[in-house]
């Protein structure tokens, strides 16, 4: 009897433990997606996609990136570790390199190679530039490498940096239009990848081409379709809808694809058949897709946030993330999912737009500052001691101001005060200031959490509102300014309070939350700060 005992008291206690998780975590990052889109095409969604998110479960309204640079590989890689560049490592999507005199790319890694052969360069790519922990990394850690972790995007990075160190797999996606992932995670592709790529799935948006999904008047959150503020889809193509996908295919191959709302869709089909054929969601070990919606990016960049282009293109993502719910709803049960929605970095107006508008903004020409760093020195050297600019850092050449017997720090000194006379900087920092820093000045925060001492520069610059480099159509993002900080969140399913939340709140607090809520370690760069609204007692 006391056997029969003992042995249900441990049945229930296994069974128990097993359903203290979901059976999948969906994490969503939709790229450069500012909050005010949750708002502004809200009257346009169904009611099935963002807003069964927003009405089911939990907001953050005030969801915010607190380092700068604002861009896509520190952004993902920040949701995922909980910490920011200073510490994961991930300081930009490319930066330069004192040791090699040459820019690398955040997931580069020669050690590694293509699992397609012809994607040599393109997927020669792994996590190893990232320092830190992610949460998939505790994650599978704590399931002892029994749950699986999958992350794909069409970016690179999208899809690698979110599925951490000890991912089962990576997709992303070529400029041909295939899937493809490294040798870091597998010796052969998946049969159901090749499968899928054999496919050719992306030529049926190609085929039918990009037109408005709604009556046009429903468009009025937007400006006309035709307008100064845009740039061209592929070569000769006016920003104007319908647009013949087929010709600039033609012109342009399959990247294309990726401007239009459809490199989401494309991204959603292989989403799907991921859940279906590596069976995730299905058994009692939880497992953990991480998905990221690029186009939102590339419609962004080119078209600005005021177009109709991206109205659509949101409009249709709604659509999508709704078909993406039901199928968890069909495959994994509505009760058994848990997803968060979120964004790598929001996005500023176009310069014009807002020129136009009577507010005096102004227009940086690319390369601006670097061809004046290099005269100012020139003028006042006699000799380039400007190694690089980039990502708003500017490198010296130190053994060059060493060999030249001048002192370093009145060297960083004179260029500091050169930069301050420009109209467009705001703030320069030197590296001393940096990492000197007490947490009282609103800007040098944003810096000093950006900042990696080994590799970044002698001196960073803070732009002033207002001031956008090289953007003539669409617009860009990397600032601390609320435009680009700005992000949503959203937590829906597995224990997911219905509720709303307007305190200011960081996007490092997301990893550790998902943490708690999975009963697992902190990622091992996070300062552990958690959103308590998840976890208050009603
Ligand atoms: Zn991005
Ligand atoms: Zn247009
Ligand atoms: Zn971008």
């Amino acid at each position: 009897m006391r056997k029969i005992i003992l042995f249900l008291v441990c049945a229930f206690a296994i069974q128990s433990q097993a359903q203290q998780r979901p059976k999948l975590v969906v994490g969503i990052v939709v790229d450069q997606m500012k909050l005010e889109y949750l708002y502004r095409f809200s009257d346009d969604y169904s009611n099935r996609g963002f807003k069964r998110l927003m009405d089911k479960g939990f907001t953050f309204h005030n969801m915010n990136y607190n380092y700068v640079p604002t861009y896509t590989a520190p952004g993902h890689a920040s949701i995922y570790t909980g910490t920011t560049p200073a510490v994961h490592g991930i300081i930009g999507n490319d930066w330069y390199v004192r040791s090699t005199g040459k820019n690398m790319y955040c997931t580069d890694d020669s050690s590694v190679t293509t699992l397609v052969p012809g994607t040599e360069k393109e997927g020669a790519m792994s996590p190893k530039n990232l320092l830190s922990t992610t949460i998939t990394d505790e994650f599978q850690m704590a399931t002892n490498f029994k749950g699986k972790v999958i992350g794909m995007s069409i970016k690179d990075r999208g899809a690698i940096l979110p599925a951490g160190h000890f991912a089962n797999w990576a997709f992303w996606c070529t400029k041909s239009g295939a899937f493809i992932s490294s040798s870091f995670y597998g010796d052969k592709m998946p049969d159901w990848v090749t499968q899928f790529n054999s496919e050719k799935n992306y030529m049926k948006y190609i085929d039918k081409g990009w037109s408005l999904l709604k009556p046009v008047d429903t468009y009025n959150e937007s400006i006309a379709d035709n307008n100064p503020y845009e740039g061209k889809l592929g070569k000769t193509e006016p920003p104007v809808f319908p647009y013949n996908l087929s010709k600039i295919y033609k012109e342009s191959g399959m990247e294309v694809l990726k401007s239009t709302p459809f490199g989401n869709d494309f991204l959603a089909e292989l989403a799907m058949r991921a859940i279906d054929k590596e069976e995730l969601g299905k058994d009692n070990v939880t497992d953990f897709l991480a998905v990221s919606f690029s186009s939102t990016d590339y419609v962004g960049h080119n078209f600005g946030p005021r177009s109709m282009e991206i109205q659509d293109t949101y409009l249709r993502l709604d659509l999508t993330i709704a078909d993406f719910l039901e199928y968890l709803d069909a495959k994994v049960g509505k009760d058994n999912y848990l997803v968060f929605l979120t964004a790598d970095h929001a996005v500023a107006e176009n310069p014009k737009y807002l020129q136009d508008h009577k507010y005096d903004v102004t227009n940086i020409p690319s390369k601006e500052t670097s061809t004046s760093l290099n005269k100012f020195s020139m003028d006042t050297y006699g000799v380039n001691l400007v190694l690089n600019y980039s990502n708003f850092n500017v490198f010296l050449n130190r053994e060059l101001i060493k060999e030249k017997g001048l002192d370093l720090a009145k060297v960083k000194e004179s260029f500091k005060d050169f930069l301050m006379k420009q109209v467009y900087v705001k703030r320069v920092y030197t590296q001393e200031e940096i990492l000197g820093a007490t947490g009282q000045d609103y800007y040098l925060n944003f810096i000093f959490k950006g900042y990696d001492a080994k590799e970044s520069g002698d001196l960073v610059i803070v732009q002033g509102v207002g001031y956008l480099e090289s953007i003539e159509t669409g617009t860009t993002h990397g600032t601390p300014n609320s435009y680009d900080t700005n992000v949503p969140l959203l937590f829906y399913g597995w224990h997911v309070p219905v509720g709303e939340s307007y305190k200011k709140e960081y996007i490092t607090e997301i990893a550790p939350t998902l943490s708690k809520m999975l009963k697992i370690t902190f990622p091992n760069g996070t300062e552990c700060e958690v959103l308590e609204e998840l976890f208050e007692k009603k």
